[in-house]
This record gives C-alpha cells, structure tokens and sequence, in this order.
C-alpha cells in the first residue's frame, strides 16, 4: 500500500535546512518520493496521513546499546548469569524500548555468549517490527583483561584473527576489541588504562576489513584510543580521556566517536554495579566533557549510543548542553551514525530510494531539544507504528 505522509517540517538528517509543508510518499518499505505537500502522488488508493504542524525526521540509529543486559542491575559477573531465554525476552522488550523513542536502527555492542546474534535471529523469523539490529556478538579482550567475564579473550595477533573470524561465521555485522579497561577498582589505580596492544586489536580488525565489517573499539584512555586508531577501528567507543591531538588523528583518518554520555551520567545512580564505580561516575563524566570537546573542536563525526543506561533524549540534551548546536545532535542520531556504521545508502537520511524508517515528532526539536522525547509516530520499513503501545 502507498503511504502518504504529508503536510510536516520535514529535516531530512543530512543537515540541510528543515522544509516547510513537505510531502513523503512510502511505497511498502521504501520511500519513493519526497517534495511539496500535494504536488506528488496518485492519492487514490493511498493511506494520506495529514502532519501539518508536526515534524517528520529519518528513523534515528543507536550506535551502541546491549539490547540483552540493558538496565540490568548487579556486576558484571551477576548479569552474565541470566540464563539465554530471559536475556532473549529482555532483548526483544530493549528494542522495543529502542523503538518507542524513534530508534529504528540499534547496533548491539556485545552480548555475554553472544547472545544478541540469537535475539537478531529470533526477531528476524517472528513477524514483531523492531528496530533491525546489527550485532557485535562478543568483543576481544585480553586473558583476564576488561569484560573477560563475558567476552572472548585472545592475547596474540594468531588468537585474535582465529577469534574474529569465528565471530564472523557465527554471524557478526562487527567485530569489538576492548581497547581499554573501564576503570581501576582501587582508588590508587588510573581510572582507564590499556587492554589490548596494537598489533593484537589489528590483527583482528584487519581480518573483519576483509569480510567487510567494520570495527569498534572501546577505549577510554587517550593511550587506548591512539592505540585503536592506529589498529584500524572505524570507531571509538565512549572516548572519554580523548586528547586534541589524537582527536585531530581521528578526523583525519575519518574514524567516528560513539561517546555514550548518557550512559556514564547514569552511573552515579545505584545500578548494583558497586560504590567505586557510583564514586568515579562523576570523574569519570567531568572527563568525558573535555574529551567530546576535543572531538567537537577536531570535526570529529560523533553518532549517538545509549550504551546500557542511557537514552535518546539525555544524550542529546548532553551534547547540546557540551556544545554541540541542535542540527548536529539531529546528525548524530541520523546520517552520521548511519555513515559510521557504513549504512547511509539504506537509512539515515530522507530520500528516494532509501528505507522508509521515518520520525514524527509535535514539535520542533531545533529550537527545543525536548521535542526528540515527544515521538508521535514511527514507521520502521514502511510499516506504521504508534509509540504508545510500546515498553517504557
Ligand atoms: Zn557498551
């Protein structure tokens, strides 16, 4: 069936200037034609949907969640002993949640076992619409290095191209290194240090270009970060100690920042993860605003991730409130995500020709951020869906 969305301030993602009284017209998952409202399609046997005064947007792309433990309390070790089935459920009810705040494209940034590739299958063979869900399976780290509980551990370039490429028969659409730790649990200790050394991460990463995949690193430290750059990842991840000069490396060789602001903001609440971690929570975020200004500052492309506490509308509140002008936020949870995750000829953007993942929204979210918490309705591949009906 034809789908005629029409009558809104369309701002098509790509940063143009937002156009009055547009018209979108969506043709069973793609959209086929975009202009002025009235002037473009056969309405005969169209479904018309009148949104004079609202706003119509690209479906927004979360570039780094985990759809299985999200807001799940407790450590590490506790949360990766939820059984398969419960992670699964709680997967599918997460997406929906993506769902229900416009996110129509999640990227999961690792699963204990690798358990958001079996979400993505399950999801792919039932006929619920969520957002599609690309998957980094399990990260690399080091033996007994961060996140060890629940990623695959490799310690030399023969044990981490071995481990990339068995994540990519499983079915990776990413392959993660740990680039860093998260923190030192001893008030002595650094907050981030290194993880994996060069030659290991790129030995990995050289092997996921092969099977054109791109790759993702969380790196905290400066050190880290310059390392994973250097190793070949498309993308850092978080970035919190992010230096200007190594900021200024990643806009050179085009590698994008995911910061997950939100997420770290969210630690400063009691998610059972441990006092230490509650306690540098708030250095950990008066960090995080240098570091994403040096990426401000450098051009870095910067795309939105909630990683597991965080969400749309805080992050983008953050960005704004760090520097970031309301278009570029608008970017960020659109075509620059799309582009860091190589997927900006489907979705991202408002186009002929691309997928029919679109946002509606009441108000204008350039002049008030807000509006990104007000979604009226989303369409994910040209089906309709009402976000009220959706998980919290
Ligand atoms: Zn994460």
């Amino acid at each position: 069936m034809r789908l005629v969305l029409s009558g809104a301030t369309l701002i098509d993602g790509r940063g143009g200037r937002p156009i009055a009284n547009a018209e979108v017209v969506v043709e069973a998952d793609r959209i086929i034609a975009v202009g002025s409202a009235g002037e473009l399609a056969d309405r005969a046997e169209a479904k018309v949907i009148d949104l004079a005064g609202k706003y119509l947007l690209p479906g927004f792309i979360n570039a780094h969640d985990h759809l299985t433990t999200k807001r799940l309390r407790g450590s590490r070790t506790d949360r990766a002993a939820v059984d398969d089935a419960l992670m699964v459920t709680r997967g599918i009810q997460n997406a929906l949640v993506n769902l229900r705040e416009g996110i129509t494209t999640v990227r999961d940034a690792g699963a204990p076992r690798g358990l958001s590739l079996s979400l993505k299958s399950a999801i792919t063979r039932s006929d619920i619409v969520t957002p599609r869900i690309l998957a980094a399976a399990q990260g690399l780290t080091e033996t007994a290095g961060y996140a060890h509980e629940i990623f695959v551990e490799v310690d030399t370039p023969l044990e981490a191209k071995k481990a990339a490429g068995a994540m990519i028969k499983r079915g990776a659409d990413f392959i993660k290194c740990m680039a860093s730790i998260e923190w030192g649990h001893a008030e002595a200790k650094p907050l981030s240090t290194v993880n994996m050394d060069v030659a290991t991460m790129r030995a990995a990463f050289d092997l996921a270009h092969h099977h054109s995949r791109r790759c993702m690193a969380h790196a905290l430290c400066d050190e880290a970060i310059a390392n994973a750059v250097e190793a070949g990842a498309d993308t850092i991840e978080h970035g919190v100690f992010l230096s200007a000069s190594t900021a200024r490396k990643m806009a050179k060789r085009g590698v994008g920042l995911v910061p997950t602001l939100s997420g770290y903001k969210e630690l400063r609440n009691d998610w059972g993860r441990g006092q230490d971690i509650m306690r540098h929570s708030v250095k950990i975020v008066e960090q995080h605003k240098v570091g994403f200004r040096h990426a401000l500052e450098a051009g870095v492309t910067v795309a939105f991730g909630s990683d597991s506490l965080g969400n749309l509308l805080d992050e983008c509140r953050t960005m704004q409130e760090w520097g970031m002008p309301p278009m570029q936020c608008i970017e960020a949870i659109t075509r620059n995500a799309a582009m860091l995750l190589g997927i900006d000829d489907q979705v991202g953007s408002i186009a002929a020709e691309r997928v029919a993942d679109l946002v509606v929204l009441d108000a204008d979210p350039i002049s008030n951020i807000a509006a990104l918490g007000e979604v009226e309705l989303v369409v994910k591949s040209g089906r309709l869906i009402d976000p009220a009906m959706l998980p919290v």
